[in-house]
């Protein structure tokens, strides 16, 4: 029998994607093949037996859609969130958050033993949150509109259609009242959402930022013109808002996915936001990266802190370093930390971050790792007649692609004793700690921390040790 679109069918979820989606099986009853048939379905938990519609058939698999719960899983949840199915973020609110963590630590595992090639890795538990609601400081809402007027909220899985909902719960929640703010200054004024088909209209989103440690909220508005018509108007009633500083605009009049354009227009504020991690404190820069659960940023830190294990002596290269963070961080407890960042905005922030902590021992280079670090390495090599450069500690924190092989090579070059890799992508992490295990470093320790809950994200601080050493 052949699987057809639009049947139904009864299937267990057996397993889980990396994507999150539940994999059930079509039976060899049903079919007459004898591995049976698996489908990928979004909304399922592990243990859960579903009616589920098949929506697309590949040749050796097909996609499900949930219609009917038969019988629940133990480890099943309500959402809370009551457009969880629809939104495109969190989609493991179906499953107890202590499942959630086991997801995330079989992940890292499994990517760490098929492509790392670490055979009988045993990752340990997932660090969570105890309560992992309201915890992220950044959203990025986006405005559109629809049969009733103005929308904001966010898209819909895998699409740019736009959900209205205005309380997201893993956002704090005066995130709504600004939203509400933005879209009645919208209507009063008739400023219109951006169309993104047609590129016409002015509000495409509202970058907003919460520093949890100092109350400062930083609102971006993110517009399709050279300028906001009435935007003093904008500015007093958001100032209203405790805790309101800095309210800016971000130009961005190109027809793309990418959020935000190059250009900042300052409208209230010192143009930057203030928070901390740990002591240190910080001025961001709508554009700069800001990690965007704090609390668990302390977490992974403090983590990757006790991987470097410093003494005071050391030289440490913190590479992908943003606005600094995991440097100054490290910095207190180093002889001198040298970051390199791709973006200017955020390098010139980092340098600014060191000053107003007065730490002296950081230095901050604009480019990409992997060419900044080579580069320091072959002049080096140039002016202290042969000697190579050496680093104690490279740190990198690159983005989901991972780091290029010519970067790993530098690092592998200048020798240092340990290598702490922080990852937002474990099979991109799995990949390059194949290669730093191919030319003389071993894998010690490994953390996942749960930095998204509720998403499929995982973060992973983990440390190589250079054999021999
Ligand atoms: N370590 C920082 C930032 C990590 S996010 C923190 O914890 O806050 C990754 C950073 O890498 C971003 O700031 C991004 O702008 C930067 N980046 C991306 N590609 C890069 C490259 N090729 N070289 C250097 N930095 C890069």
């Amino acid at each position: 029998m052949e699987v057809k679109k639009n049947q139904d069918y009864v299937v267990t979820i057996e397993d889980l994607s990396v994507e999150g989606e539940g994999i059930g099986k079509i039976s060899e009853g049903e079919l007459g093949n004898e591995n049976g048939f698996p489908l990928f379905i979004k909304d399922t938990v592990i243990g859960d037996v579903a009616k589920v519609r098949v929506i697309k058939v590949k040749k050796n698999y097909g996609y499900g859609r949930l219609m009917e719960i038969i019988t629940p899983s133990p480890n099943r949840v309500k959402p809370l969130c009551p457009v969880a199915r629809q939104c495109g973020g969190c989609t493991l609110q179906c499953m107890t958050y202590e499942e959630q963590l086991k997801f995330k630590r079989r992940k890292v595992e499994n990517n760490l033993r098929r492509i790392g090639g670490l055979k009988d890795i045993e990752v340990p538990v997932t660090l969570g949150m105890e309560k992992p609601w309201r915890y992220r400081n950044k959203a990025q809402v986006p405005f559109g509109s629809d049969k009733e007027g103005i929308c904001a909220g966010f898209y819909a899985g895998r699409t740019h259609t736009n959900i209205d909902s205005e309380d997201c719960l893993i956002a704090p929640e005066i995130n709504q009242t600004i939203i509400r703010e933005i879209k009645s200054f919208m209507e009063e004024y008739h400023v219109a959402p951006y169309d993104e088909e047609r590129g016409t209209g002015i509000v495409r989103h509202a970058l907003i930022r919460v520093g949890f440690h100092t109350g400062q909220i930083l609102v971006c508005l993110v517009i399709n013109a050279d300028s906001l018509p009435h935007a003093d108007k904008l500015t007093e009633r958001l100032i209203k808002i405790q805790g309101m500083t800095p309210v800016c605009l971000n130009i961005n009049k190109k027809k793309t996915n990418v959020i935000l354009g190059e250009k900042v227009v300052n409208l209230f504020g010192p143009g930057y936001l203030e928070d901390k991690i740990g002591e240190v404190t910080f001025q961001i820069s709508p554009q700069s990266f800001f990690q965007v659960n704090p609390s668990q940023t302390e977490v992974l830190y403090k983590k990757a802190l006790e991987f470097a294990g410093l003494t005071g002596q050391e030289t440490v290269w913190d590479l992908y370093c943003g606005i600094g963070t995991i440097s100054l961080f490290l910095a207190k407890k180093a002889k001198q930390v040298y970051g390199v960042e791709i973006v200017p905005q955020a390098i010139d922030d980092a340098k600014n971050n060191a000053k107003i902590n007065d730490i002296a021992n950081a230095e901050f280079y604009v480019g990409k790792a992997e060419e900044v670090l080579p580069e320091y390495y072959k002049e080096y090599e140039k002016t202290h007649n042969g000697e190579t450069a050496h680093a104690d500690v490279i740190v990198v924190d690159p983005p989901r692609k991972g780091c290029e092989e010519s970067l790993l090579q530098t690092i592998v070059d200048m020798q240092p004793e340990k290598v702490v890799y922080v990852s937002c992508d474990s099979a991109t992490l799995a990949r390059d700690v194949k290669f730093l295990r191919a030319n003389g470093y071993e894998l010690k320790d490994v953390t996942p921390v749960d930095q998204f809950p509720h998403t499929v994200h995982v973060e992973v601080v983990c440390c190589l040790h250079r054999v021999n050493s």
